[in-house]
């Protein structure tokens, strides 16, 4: 074999669930062997060496969930600044929300976006198709392009993304039972949810209270349940976007039981933060659904220890400070958001640690299990010959407070600024490269790639292999 490209070794790399000893061998962009030892002469030839001594190698981490590139709503990220964000905490492989303008809903405008997304891009990135008008005649058109899930939104909202009706759900399920791929849905039922935000608006509450007021759990709960109902009845797939409460978990739970496919996702403000700091905090943690009483927090970290949620994202919705601005008086209009791609997965792992959980219990939850979920595997989330050499490095025992300040790009906040973590993002690799190095951003614009989701099974790949 000639000489490798790069060499990585540590005496903490993260392969088949454990933090092991290892030296990984990578020619062009890809893991060509594992051998389990640190001994140099392993790694000889090789054109860069990487030695993480005591510090953690991860698989780069996986973001399901980021929006980026809005004009319509001045989301102050484009695919530059907001996968820029995503490098800099660990994460070589984000999906991107079909909220453009105009949305993604046919399958030429997939096409434009993924060609738009790549000149700008970080890390890699995959996009997910839309369900909403006029979508459902393109769902297969989306699918051939490398969407293996489309986007419905229930409730009304600020961008030019008309809510799903029943009739529409049923139809993309029904498509996904034929062909492949799941529906993502962001569950609040749509009209429970118009009479109570027109409830307080005609008694003057407008503020963060009237939010928690307004978008209740029982709003969650009820799209929940209706829409794993359509799922049971047409045979289709459906993933459930940012659950926020143990109840539509448990529906999701209960109808696993019953057959259903469907899976869901938490994200790390919701696991994090509670409606007391809400509260506090304000416009910085305004998001849709809110969040919720330190009970429903913990009730939430239950259910991800129980291994009913299958991922941990971000959810990033980087508006700029001044669309953020009026919901400082005027919380009930949103804009309804919050930005963390670059420190959603280190906050979730301290967190977690701090409860006693593993480092690689935790890990799975932004590694394999989001790459399972999406057919981003065998290429992303693990650390295995034949899969992408993507590697998030992390420093362990550091103090390392967050610091909003650390963001790429001009709208620098965090309703997290200033909280403590334990773990610190050294490097990340991406197929070989490194796009942060010693914690400065080296990856530019149009180093990502473009990385089709294919709906059906993943192709096979040589597993784990320690030699
Ligand atoms: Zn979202």
């Amino acid at each position: 074999m000639t000489a490798p490209d790069l060499a990585v070794r540590g005496e903490r790399i993260l392969i088949d669930g454990e933090l092991v000893q290892a030296t990984i061998l990578v020619h062009a962009g890809r893991i060509s062997a594992i051998e389990a030892n640190c001994d140099p002469t392993t790694s000889a030839g090789a054109a860069r060496m990487i030695d993480a001594g005591r510090d953690v190698v991860s698989p780069g981490f996986v973001d399901l969930h980021v929006h980026f590139d809005n004009p319509a709503i001045n989301l102050a990220d484009d695919f530059h600044v907001g996968t820029a964000n995503s490098a800099l905490g660990g994460c070589t492989f984000v999906i991107e929300h079909p909220f453009s303008t105009p949305p993604t809903t046919t399958a030429e405008r997939y096409a434009a976006k993924r060609e738009r997304a790549a000149t700008g891009a970080v890390v890699d990135f995959g996009l997910w198709g839309a369900l909403t008008e006029p979508s459902l005649r393109e769902l297969d058109g989306q699918r051939a392009l490398g969407a293996a899930g489309f986007k419905a939104f229930l409730p009304d909202n600020n961008m030019d993304f008309p809510p799903a009706t029943d009739d529409e759900l049923r139809e993309g399920l029904a498509n996904t039972a034929r062909e492949g791929g799941f529906v993502l849905v962001h569950a609040e039922d749509r009209d429970r949810l118009r009479a109570a935000i027109g409830h307080e608006r005609a008694a003057g509450r407008i503020d963060c209270a009237a939010v928690l007021a307004a978008r209740a759990p029982e709003i969650e709960i009820e799209a929940v349940r209706r829409v794993l109902e359509l799922a049971e009845e047409t045979g289709g797939a459906v993933h459930l976007v940012h659950l926020s409460v143990p109840e539509s978990v448990d529906l999701v739970t209960a109808s696993r039981e019953r057959g259903v496919k469907a899976s869901c996702e938490a994200t790390t403000h919701h696991l994090l933060l509670d409606s007391d700091d809400f509260l506090r905090l304000g416009w910085s943690a305004l998001c849709a659904p809110p969040l919720r009483p330190r009970s429903d927090v913990e009730a939430l970290w239950r259910r991800l220890r129980d291994g009913v949620i299958d991922a941990v994202v971000s959810d990033h919705c980087p508006y700029s400070l001044s669309d953020k601005a009026p919901a400082a008086t005027n919380a009930l209009d949103g804009p309804f958001g919050i930005q963390s791609a670059r420190e959603f997965a280190l906050l979730f792992l301290d967190e977690a640690l701090r409860r006693g959980w593993t480092l690689p219990e935790a890990l799975a939850l932004v590694t394999s299990r989001p790459a399972d979920l999406c057919a981003a595997a065998p290429r992303k989330g693990r650390i295995a010959v034949g899969a992408d050499a993507d590697f998030a490095v992390l420093r362990t025992g550091a103090e390392h407070p967050v610091n909003a300040e650390e963001q790429f790009g001009p709208d620098r906040w965090s309703p997290y600024d200033g909280r403590p973590s334990t773990l610190q993002l050294i490097s990340t690799i991406m197929r070989g490269k490194p796009v942060v190095l010693d914690g400065r951003l080296v990856g530019s614009a149009g180093s990502g790639q473009f990385i089709p989701l294919s709906a059906g099974a993943p192709a096979a790949v040589t597993d784990g292999g320690i030699r």
